[in-house]
């Protein structure tokens, strides 16, 4: 298992001696390496198990390091920063050479983002170079938010995670192309569609997911437990008993589930609450010997509820 604590310097000195570091951000927690060591990054794909296809976000704590390995924000991609970094917000910028071919899995371009957790921004400060970091989880599995999600899974793996409590959006970023005139919403995440318009304007969404993806976090089948899993409408051709099944619903209970079996995302219908605890719910009800299969119920669709629901549905995608 891994050590976890709270010390920036023990996390310091395994990073710069090119090995990995999970660290707390606002989303999920990350498992983060020196984005300009390459082989630091080959570390990262292979604790994840993750394909090399799936390319990694760096994280950065300024824009004097942000220019180091992009080019130039373009004007949209600027009013966004201003309005939502350090917060949930990946964009995608033209990268420079020093960012290897493996930490965009080829493409041109490079994932950033600027994290607001403050225990991860001093860590970034105290580095000479960016952070590259996906989840903190084997892929395809659901997102760790706490630094005990992180050990479960990937504790034989790395020597330290650095604790930051449980992470307070609960999803992960949201990721913007600005590729086209109108820029194009990659991944729904912790910042809402409706903020984003809010600030440049119509954007497209790419909510379609698909098992040929352009970006990784468009998979089709993600953020699955080991366990069956299942939408709630799918229950009528159940043929079983469902007495076992566990619920993880919105904001209401479901009698036909044991209560012990269920968990709500959030009684008082707030969407933020509920990002927050959808992977943590997901993970106990995965992690119950006293429930053999999931079932899960959409939430409204606005506001952090889509991402809410794009996970839910590739979670219960084949
Ligand atoms: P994770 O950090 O595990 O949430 O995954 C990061 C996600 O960022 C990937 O799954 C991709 O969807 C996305 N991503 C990273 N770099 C790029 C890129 N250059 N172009 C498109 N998507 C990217
Ligand atoms: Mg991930």
């Amino acid at each position: 298992m891994a050590t976890i604590g709270i010390d920036i310097n023990i996390a310091k000195t395994i990073l710069e001696e090119g090995n990995l570091v999970a660290i707390p951000t606002e989303t999920v927690y990350g498992l983060a390496g020196n984005a300009f060591n390459v082989d630091a990054v080959a570390k990262i794909f292979k604790a994840k198990n993750r394909p090399t296809f799936d390319p990694l976000i760096v994280h950065v704590d300024s824009f004097e390091r942000l220019s180091e390995f992009t080019e130039e924000l373009p004007a949209k991609a600027a009013q966004l920063t201003a309005a939502f970094w350090p917060g949930p917000l990946t964009i995608l910028l033209k990268k420079k050479a020093i960012i290897s071919d493996l930490v965009t899995a080829g493409l041109d371009t490079v994932a950033v983002r600027m994290p607001r957790h403050a225990l991860t921004r001093e860590l970034l400060k105290s580095l000479d170079f960016p952070l590259a970091a996906p989840s903190a989880n084997p892929f395809g599995y659901i997102s760790p938010t706490s630094a005990q999600h992180v050990n479960q899974q990937l504790g034989d793996k790395i020597e330290y995670i650095l604790d930051g409590g449980e992470c307070g959006v609960g999803l992960e970023s949201t990721i913007v192309s600005f590729e086209n005139e109108v820029p194009k919403i990659l991944r729904l995440g912790g910042i809402s569609t409706e903020e984003i318009e809010a600030v440049i304007g119509k954007v497209e969404v790419n909510s379609h997911s698909s098992s040929q993806p352009q970006a990784p976090g468009m998979l089709k089948s993600h953020y699955a437990p080991k366990k069956r899993i299942l939408m709630i409408d799918a229950l009528e051709r159940v043929t079983e008993d469902f007495s076992t099944y566990g619920y993880l619903g919105f904001n209401v209970f479901d009698r036909r589930f044991k209560l012990e079996n269920q968990i709500l995302l959030s009684e008082s219908e707030n969407l933020n609450e509920a990002a927050k605890n959808l992977f943590g719910g997901l993970r106990a009800l995965d992690q119950n010997p006293n429930i053999n299969a999931i079932v899960v119920t959409f939430v409204p669709e606005k506001g952090l509820g889509r991402a809410i629901n794009d996970r839910l549905r590739r979670a219960t995608a084949k």
